[in-house]
């Protein structure tokens, strides 16, 4: 059998012809037809059919054919064409050894890929242990941020993820007041936008709690532990294999978003971008509560009254700017 000589599937001309010893001068005829030895797919048309109709060589070079076996023992290539609508033609037989011959090489072929990758199966079992506790300890850190931030804190940050409006903005109040030619007074009101800079790491962990990721790597371990752990896999148990592993895309893309959002999540917890979050909602009291929960995520002691902190801030934005007024959150 030609997989114990290493080429489970026969993909060029030159692998073909490692394998079999072809008699390139001979023509085939149904007369001297034998049987079919082993079908083949190769990547480009390279093999010449040999197969006799009407009194020449077909010659016509194709990828998917035949070797077969003459009467005399010497060897040919047929085109997959030739071998079934013209060997094979008004011959049952014929046609029922090619078809049976090219399933069971495709069988083999899924077989042999399959067993190929079940060598992985430790390695893979072990990369969705990591991931899941790669999620506990994101679940748990976005947990924490979450549930120290105010509620309308919370919305707005998830409302902002989802609306991709990163830019924390307020406005401020410049009143100018004067007299105009006929000495009648005047006041002009303007509202000024300015901004606080750009969110950093907003992202699916604000809502992990929706993702199915801890399932998800369960399932697979679960499926990836059934497949017996043996070198001849039955048919039952090779589908087995088969939909575990056909769920490794799924393993890759869990791994990458775990680590795209531990990764956000850091740059969400950065003292600078947390400072951010004091100016998403107006409410003078939400906005002082934020100001503890940074605190609490910064793992430090605000020294100054959470109510005291957001009035400076204000106060000095205020002067900054000379405004007679400001918005925050607008
Ligand atoms: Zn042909």
């Amino acid at each position: 059998m030609s997989l114990s000589r290493g080429i489970v599937e026969i993909r060029t001309l030159d692998e073909l012809s490692s394998l079999y010893e072809i008699a390139p001068d001979c023509t085939l005829t149904k007369e001297q037809y034998r049987n079919p030895l082993r079908p083949y797919r190769l990547i480009r048309p390279e093999a010449s059919c040999q197969y006799q109709k009407n009194g020449k060589r077909c010659s016509q070079l194709h990828q998917h054919g035949f070797v077969v076996e003459l009467h005399d023992d010497s060897k040919v290539l047929i085109g997959n064409c030739c071998a079934l609508n013209h060997l094979g033609l008004d011959d049952e037989q014929v046609r029922g050894d090619f078809k049976r011959l090219s399933a069971t090489e495709r069988q083999n072929i899924r077989r042999h890929k399959i067993e190929t990758m079940l060598n992985q199966r430790d390695s893979l079992i072990v990369r969705t242990r990591a991931a899941s506790i790669e999620y506990r300890k994101l679940h748990s850190s976005a947990m924490q941020t979450l549930k120290a931030l105010p509620i309308e804190v919370r919305r707005a940050l998830l409302d902002r993820w989802k609306r991709n409006a990163l830019e924390v903005s307020w406005e401020y109040l410049i009143i100018k007041k004067g007299k105009d030619e006929t000495g009648k007074p005047y006041e002009e009101r303007g509202w000024y936008a300015h901004s606080f800079g750009q969110f950093k790491g907003l992202g699916l962990w604000l809502q992990l709690d929706q993702q199915l990721y801890q399932e998800t790597l369960l399932n697979l371990r679960r499926q990836l532990e059934a497949v017996p752990n043996k070198a001849r896999l039955n048919q039952v148990e090779l589908e087995l294999a088969e939909a575990a592993l056909s769920q490794v895309a799924t393993l890759e893309t869990i791994e990458r978003e775990l680590h795209g959002q531990s990764e956000l999540l850091e740059d969400f917890r950065k003292p600078a971008n947390l400072q951010l979050a004091i100016q998403v909602v107006s409410n003078q009291k939400v906005r002082a509560e934020t100001v503890k929960a940074i605190y609490q995520l910064m793992g430090e002691a605000c020294s100054m009254n959470p109510e005291k902190y957001v009035a400076e801030i204000d106060l000095a934005l205020k002067q900054k700017y000379s405004a007679n007024g400001i918005r925050i959150a607008s």
